[in-house]
């Protein structure tokens, strides 16, 4: 990210307590699976989905409800997503949920994932500020604070976001449903001290678990982004699949 100010994580190492790759169980919210980045920066590259199980933020409009509890669909070893890895060459990790970073096994397999060289992207709301060991080895974070028609109780917004600042790659991407919401989105920036973060690093999308909900509000939100600078992508899996899971 070179156009923001001093954007380094401070040098972390793998911890030595890092359950093995064998022990370390995984419980997951869907099946692995493997697909096209459906939204942002990395749009359209072939990646591997790991969607942890776990979820307090509570969006009125989420389309992964299921991940919000337990019991997981499957539980895997940490080995288990690397053999599927190593099975599509080439593609990237994606780590998402629910919300990661509320899992107990997100270090310890991001810190697997990093160690067998691969590219991980995380999909956070934000609200649980990253550990070192966390925000160092994270080559890509996206990033989605809720706008008021998420619902979300105010204690899961995110009270600190300027680790931004200290990680790798950031993108805040934000759901949007009508163009008028982009003005929340100029108030969150002011309110997280991130009105000078790179333009291009915001990115707009349009909400709609289906393709017919989500197709009148594309032009009317890329209009909005473009007048303000930022980027916008449509999400992609719901134009291939629409309400699919695990796609
Ligand atoms: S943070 Fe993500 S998984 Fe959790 S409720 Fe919101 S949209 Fe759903």
């Amino acid at each position: 990210m070179s156009e923001a100010p001093a954007i380094h994580p401070e040098s972390t190492s793998p911890a030595a307590s890092v359950s093995s790759v064998a022990s370390l169980r995984v419980p997951l919210a869907d099946e692995l699976f493997y697909s096209l980045q459906g939204e942002g920066a990395t749009l359209g590259r072939p990646s591997v989905f790991v969607r942890l199980m776990g979820c307090t933020v509570g969006c009125a409009w989420c389309d992964t409800k299921y991940s919000w509890e337990g019991p997981p669909v499957l539980e895997l070893s940490a080995a288990e997503i690397l053999d599927y890895c190593a099975g599509r060459p080439g593609s990237q990790v994606i780590v998402t949920g629910g919300e990661p970073l509320e899992s107990p096994a997100c270090v310890p397999l991001i810190t697997h994932l990093k160690a067998a060289g691969l590219r991980v992207e995380v999909e956070t709301s934000g609200y649980i500020e990253p550990s070192a060991a966390l925000l160092g080895p994270v080559d890509q974070w996206n990033v989605s604070p809720k706008l008021a028609s998420a619902a979300i109780a105010p204690d899961k917004q995110p009270a600190f976001l300027g680790w931004l600042w200290r990680a790798k790659e950031p993108y805040l991407k934000f759901v949007l449903h009508k163009s008028g919401e982009i003005a929340e989105v100029d108030a969150l920036l002011e309110r997280y001290g991130l009105a000078e973060l790179p333009s291009d690093r915001i990115i707009i999308s349009p909400g709609g678990k289906k393709f017919e909900h989500m197709e009148p509000r594309l032009l009317p939100l890329a209009e909005a982004a473009l007048e303000r600078g930022f980027r916008f992508t449509p999400r992609l899996h719901v134009i291939l699949w629409g309400d699919r899971r695990a796609v």
